[in-house]
């Protein structure tokens, strides 16, 4: 078997600027194959990408690809190029879609095909992707590190405590490691936060987790509301990091009523307006019922907040009724691929239909006359029985002596 992968370039530093990347690399030739000279990445966050070199050869190059990919991405990015004569060949990618990560890692490398029809693959380069529109600060405890630009030293430290508590909170359901870094960045408004998400994000969204490279994006401003925010906010969406290191890809198969609510049930400052939201649901008759949640959050910011409202409630209800363990069976039930109905019937003994019904029941006061009557139905058809039957008798029997009675009149 011959190996056309000969590994001529060796990164020998990586040095990072603001705005752009120079990826200094030794040129090694080996008797054939390719070199790559001078790599570098300029990076406009959020706006474009652009990756340049010299891929050198000591025979005709015929074709080079620039290939990359989010280094948790599954699908590689192929793009042709045209090198000019010295070698140079440049690309710049659209970024302003935001379908990579804030804060994650890209890596990049090229293919050659030469005069000779081997095709030789240089060694791969990555480099950090960052929001770098911002003077970030930063405070690091165990493995979280929160970076900041807006607010002071005091700002920085109370969103550390919140973060602290969070982890707590949450290691009573989920294992939190210690060791696999955490990155929390706080964007001081929303407008900031929404420029770095997918398609602009939601426009109520002020909270964003990216479980698997372990980063948190939030919208806090300094002031009066901040330690609500951050005691709501960072939880929440700490919370989310740590179900998917718990659960690994089974995550991905969880109900989102059920990741929302844990998320939510560990947000350290209840939200008054839920409660206020499920009462007016629950009074108007427009609670969604939990299997059209099973997919996704509805997209308008009203029913977005009554679905967090309620997966809340629900799950803080299931924990109630079926303890942490319940929680756990149901996550490892949805884990194992069951639906989103059957999930429920397999770790709780009871079809999520059923749960929802009695959920409204015993937390929102529904339908108690209702459920009265279903428990007792085959009782109230039974004394029915007993008991009209006999009077239907004595009934025809009076009747009958009124009949009698006017006849002898
Ligand atoms: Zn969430």
């Amino acid at each position: 078997m011959t190996h056309p992968r000969k590994l001529v370039l060796r990164v020998v530093a990586i040095l990072l600027m603001v705005a752009s990347i120079s990826l200094n690399t030794q040129q090694v030739y080996g008797q054939e194959g390719i070199a790559v000279e001078d790599a570098a990445v300029e990076v406009a966050f959020g706006q474009t990408i652009t990756f340049s070199a010299k891929v050198k050869s000591p025979i005709p190059i015929k074709q080079v690809s620039l290939l990359f990919r989010g280094v948790n991405e599954e699908t590689t990015r192929v793009e042709t190029l045209q090198a000019a004569e010295d070698g140079s060949v440049s690309f710049t990618y659209d970024a302003s879609q935001n379908l990579i990560p804030p804060f994650s890692w890209i890596v990049f490398w090229f293919q050659a095909t030469l005069a000779d029809d081997q095709t030789y693959t240089s060694a791969p380069i990555t480099f950090p992707y960052n929001d770098d529109r911002f003077p970030w600060r930063e405070i690091s405890q165990a493995n979280v590190t929160v970076h900041w630009y807006a607010g002071d030293d005091a700002f920085g430290a109370a969103a550390m405590d919140a973060a602290g508590s969070g982890m707590l909170a949450i290691n009573e359901f989920v294992p939190v490691s210690l060791s696999d870094p955490i990155d929390v960045y706080l964007y001081s408004n929303v407008n900031d936060l929404q420029s770095t998400l997918l398609l602009g994000g939601e426009d109520w969204t002020v909270g964003h987790a990216s479980p698997k490279i372990g980063v948190v994006l939030a919208a806090i401003a300094p002031g009066e509301k901040q330690s609500i925010e951050m005691e709501t906010t960072i939880p929440h969406e700490l919370s989310h990091v740590m179900m998917y290191r718990s659960l690994g890809g089974k995550y991905n198969y969880q109900p989102v009523w059920l990741t929302e609510g844990i998320a939510s049930m560990m947000e350290l400052y209840p939200n008054p307006d839920y409660a206020h939201a499920l009462e007016i649901a629950s009074a108007n008759d427009s609670l969604i019922s939990f299997d059209q949640l099973c997919a996704s959050f509805p997209a308008d910011a009203g029913n977005a907040f009554l679905a967090y409202a309620q997966s809340q409630s629900f799950v803080t209800y299931i924990r109630e009724t079926y303890g942490t363990s319940g929680l756990t069976r149901l996550t490892e039930a949805y884990g194992d691929g069951f639906t989103c109905e059957l999930g429920a019937t397999n770790a709780l003994g009871t079809p999520l239909s059923q749960l929802d019904a009695r959920w409204r029941e015993s937390v929102l006061g529904q339908n108690r006359a209702g459920a009265a009557l279903r428990n007792l139905s085959p009782f109230i058809l039974l004394m029915l029985l007993v008991l009209v039957v006999p009077l239907w008798g004595a009934i025809d029997m009076l009747r009958q002596r009124r009949k009698h009675g006017n006849k002898s009149k």
